[in-house]
């Protein structure tokens, strides 16, 4: 039976992605050794991370004055890295949840933090508006999509102090205004490669400002320096996402992401608010396109079990929702096809029409 991969992450990568790094694991660039026992300064692996690094500064449009760096350690490293690096005095996050949280914790370390809203009150089910942002703050944080709870930033913000952006879960899915960010960061698992890299963009001006010791792995700056190279970086996930970049170039670059990303979540939504067994968990206006949740209303809750089993057993893979949720989760990243949109939305109707 065919099976319709709505993982959350790690997650569907594009088939000819995996099919070409599976290639390279074997055979790397015909030089009968496999990727994973070559050395990362080998002269046929350099230009991997060259083209990687390019076709990352030429979807997402980085402008001049900034790197782009493949390091490690997941998102998770990086909520520490960004306060080590750029929280001279004071930081503001916004809390939309249980990665923001994540990442405001980690700051607290390194000086004063400002949780300048939050929407915790109603299970981060929405992205709270009104708020300001400190006009001292070193920097503003936003997690531009909830992976969890389904809402998401889709959008450009204002803000009176550079942004920092964690954008694991949305990232090359629309264009972005890099130049309003100091720092952007990705685990690589959600919308990018497998796991075991995360992709970098940091302001080089910004960098070398705050005037602590930084131990050498987490200084963005020894990494600029070294790109990326200054120990031995993940080669396999790497390879994969410079695979995936190209993919994203030939299937139109990001206004393409975006758009498709649109038409799947239009499909999916229009389902969620039509059918009576289901209702989606997050406020209308801040709805993610790249996860889906749903759960089902009061009256049919007791059925959420059965059409778990009913989905599965055609085919639907990954949809149960995230413990702090509950119900479904459907994630659509830039590998999801529409016909498994499709398939899902058939599998609602259907079970709809038994009850
Ligand atoms: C998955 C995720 C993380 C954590 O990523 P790791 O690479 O596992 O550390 C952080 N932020 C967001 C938005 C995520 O979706």
């Amino acid at each position: 039976m065919k099976k319709y991969n709505f993982n959350a992450g790690p997650s569907m990568l594009p088939r000819e992605v995996i099919e070409a790094t599976a290639a390279a694991c074997l055979d790397f660039d015909g030089c009968g050794l496999s990727l994973m026992e070559i050395s990362h300064r080998a002269k046929n692996f350099q230009p991997v991370l060259d083209e990687a690094v390019a076709l990352i500064k030429e979807l997402l449009n980085v402008p001049e004055g900034y790197s782009v760096l493949f390091l490690s350690g997941g998102a998770s490293t990086e909520f520490c890295r960004v306060p080590y690096n750029f929280l001279k005095k004071k930081a503001a996050y916004l809390n939309t949840g249980t990665w923001s949280k994540k990442a405001l914790q980690e700051a607290k370390m390194f000086g004063e933090t400002v949780e300048v809203a939050s929407s915790a009150d109603a299970n981060f089910n929405y992205i709270p508006k009104d708020f300001v942002v400190p006009v001292d703050a070193d920097y503003f944080h936003i997690t531009t999509n909830n992976t969890i709870y389904g809402t998401e930033i889709r959008r450009e913000w204002d803000s009176p102090v550079p942004m920092v952006g964690d954008m694991s879960s949305d990232i090359f899915s629309r264009p972005v205004d890099v130049s309003k960010y100091d720092c952007i960061y990705a685990g690589a698992q959600k919308n990018l490669s497998m796991a075991g890299v995360n992709i970098v963009i940091v302001k080089d001006e910004a960098l070398e400002k705050v005037g602590r010791p930084i131990p050498t792995m987490m200084n963005y700056m020894t990494h600029v320096k070294g790109g990326s190279m200054y120990n031995t970086p993940p080669v396999v996930p790497i390879y994969c996402a410079m695979q995936n970049l190209r993919w994203i170039k030939a299937h139109g670059g990001v206004e393409a992401m975006d758009k498709l990303a649109h038409q799947r979540a239009d499909i999916l939504y229009a389902e969620i608010d039509r059918n009576k067994l289901f209702r989606g968990t997050a406020a209308v206006e801040d709805r993610s396109l790249m996860n889906i949740c749903f759960v089902m209303t009061d009256e049919y809750k007791d059925l959420e079990a059965e059409f778990l089993s009913y989905a599965t057993e055609r085919g639907m893979v990954g949809i149960k929702g995230h413990r702090s949720v509950g119900g479904f989760r459907a994630s659509c990243y830039n590998a999801q096809t529409i016909e498994a949109v499709e398939a899902l939305v058939q599998c609602m109707k259907d079970f709809e029409a038994t009850h």
